[in-house]
């Protein structure tokens, strides 16, 4: 009834026979049309993570998404398995790629997973791949015994330019020259931003699927079909709401990219403006730092506009001098044309009664749940930790490491902050300002101080 109501719905069900040949449930994928068809008006990349259900049969539920041009968390399918291993990583996968094809040009984040890695290397060979930040960081501070170490790996990986990052990289060899041998195994292009080979944007974490986990928690504990319902009453309400938000949105930037855009400026009030030719402008900063924009190239040479593929404070500066309007600056992504493309598809619920042409195979389909048996005891409300992460409940001053990534939500220099969920599921990063990434010392960062 779900994909009958939602035209273009792709979904799938896999069973397997039991010792006794009755069919058992073994995977499940679901991807609306209005989401995947939305999905492609957002950044070209995808957050995969798995969170463990509750119930009887216990299980996992996968995920993809993205986030919008508002910076909000969008989902884009989500598969129900038995477990997290190559098979059903792989089978999820198979089945994304069929609705988004592996290019070059696509990114995929997600934690250090090994049977991620083996799947995506085998479904997604041309996407890049790049590991969630904070993932990272847990596994350093797990391994090390050393929160220090921790916050220069952030430090190293935020970085925009290969010079602030070898700065911060040399550090941590001499502090730990295991860890720098570990980080160096991982491959630093997956972990660090100056180096990266693709476009990871503003997307430095797996922080886009937690929020979309911990908006599903009411419904993980549920049988499936009553997740499927809750998934399906979550995205017709998302949809709702930013489709209405969106459209009467009549600025030229979407309201958070506007923040960003105002904070940008902000950082480099009182910096002089050079011409160099008629589309390249060197900026001197206050303290006689320089940087030079291509306006015709969007590169600036702190690297901030290109990576980010939205307009840094000297770019914003040189624009100004020649009468450019910032909205022709901003990756087309960014724009609030996209963003109201993006949620131009309907999620409809099914409605009862209607005379639904199911196909006559549905009716002889007979699924059993599988062969799995929760532990006694009532179900856990919440997921569990993953390495290094410390419980929420185990917490009696507030940990700096949670308060530094879920409650921040003010605009700061050098790290991007996730702030909690709101009703429409935003999952929203505040961007670096200009000039402060790479050429100034992260490590004075208030925020990252409280790591
Ligand atoms: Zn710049």
């Amino acid at each position: 009834m779900l994909k009958l109501a939602n035209p273009g719905t792709v979904t799938d069900l896999v069973t397997e026979k039991d010792k006794f040949g009755v069919d058992r449930f073994l995977y499940l994928f679901l991807s609306f049309g209005a989401s995947f068809r939305g999905f492609r008006r957002l950044r070209h990349v995808i957050v995969i993570d798995g969170t463990h259900l509750g119930g009887k049969f216990m299980g996992t539920l996968l995920t993809a998404s993205g986030q919008d041009a508002n910076f909000q968390v969008f989902p884009l399918a989500y598969a129900v398995f038995d477990s997290e291993n190559n098979d059903s990583w792989t089978w999820f996968l198979e089945k994304l790629e069929k609705i988004l094809a592996d290019s070059s040009s696509r990114t995929i984040i997600s934690d250090r997973c090994p049977s991620i890695k083996v799947a995506k290397a085998k479904i997604y060979p041309k996407a890049h791949h790049a590991a969630c930040i904070v993932h990272l960081a847990r596994n350093v501070t797990a391994c090390y015994k050393s929160k220090g170490l921790a916050k220069m790996v952030i430090s190293a990986a935020f970085q925009y330019r290969i010079g602030g990052f070898r700065k911060i990289y040399n550090d941590i060899r001499a502090a730990s020259p295991d860890c720098a041998r570990y980080l160096h195994k991982i491959g630093i292009a997956h972990w660090s931003r100056a180096h990266f080979p693709g476009d990871r944007y503003n997307l430095m974490t797996s922080n886009a699927a937690e929020q979309l986990n911990k908006a599903l928690r009411g419904g993980r504990n549920s049988p499936i079909l009553e997740l499927l319902k809750f998934i399906q009453d979550m995205m017709t309400r998302w949809f709702n709401a930013r489709r209405k938000k969106s459209l009467k949105h009549t600025g030229m930037c979407t309201p958070e990219v506007d923040k960003v855009l105002t904070a940008n400026m902000e950082a480099c009030k009182g910096s002089k403006i050079n011409m160099v030719s008629s589309w390249a402008v060197q900026i001197v900063g206050r303290f006689g730092e320089k940087h030079q924009v291509l306006l015709r190239d969007r590169k600036c040479t702190c690297r901030v506009f290109d990576k980010l593929k939205i307009p840094c404070g000297h770019a914003l500066m040189a624009a100004d001098s020649l009468g450019l309007p910032y909205s022709s600056m901003q990756g087309d992504t960014f724009k609030p044309t996209a963003w109201v493309d993006t949620y131009e598809g309907i999620v409809f619920p099914p409605e009862e009664g209607v005379d639904y042409d199911f196909p006559a195979d549905l009716f002889k389909v007979s699924v059993m749940p599988p062969n799995t048996h929760r532990p006694s005891g009532r179900p856990k409300e919440t997921r569990i930790p993953s390495t290094g992460e410390v419980p929420v409940s185990q917490i009696t001053s507030l940990s700096p490491l949670l308060l530094y990534f879920r409650t921040c939500s003010i605009l700061t220099h050098c790290f991007p902050i996730e702030v909690a969920q709101t009703k429409e599921g935003s999952s929203k990063q505040v961007f670096p300002l200009p000039g402060c990434g790479p050429q100034q010392d992260q490590l004075q960062n208030p925020h990252l101080s409280l790591l």
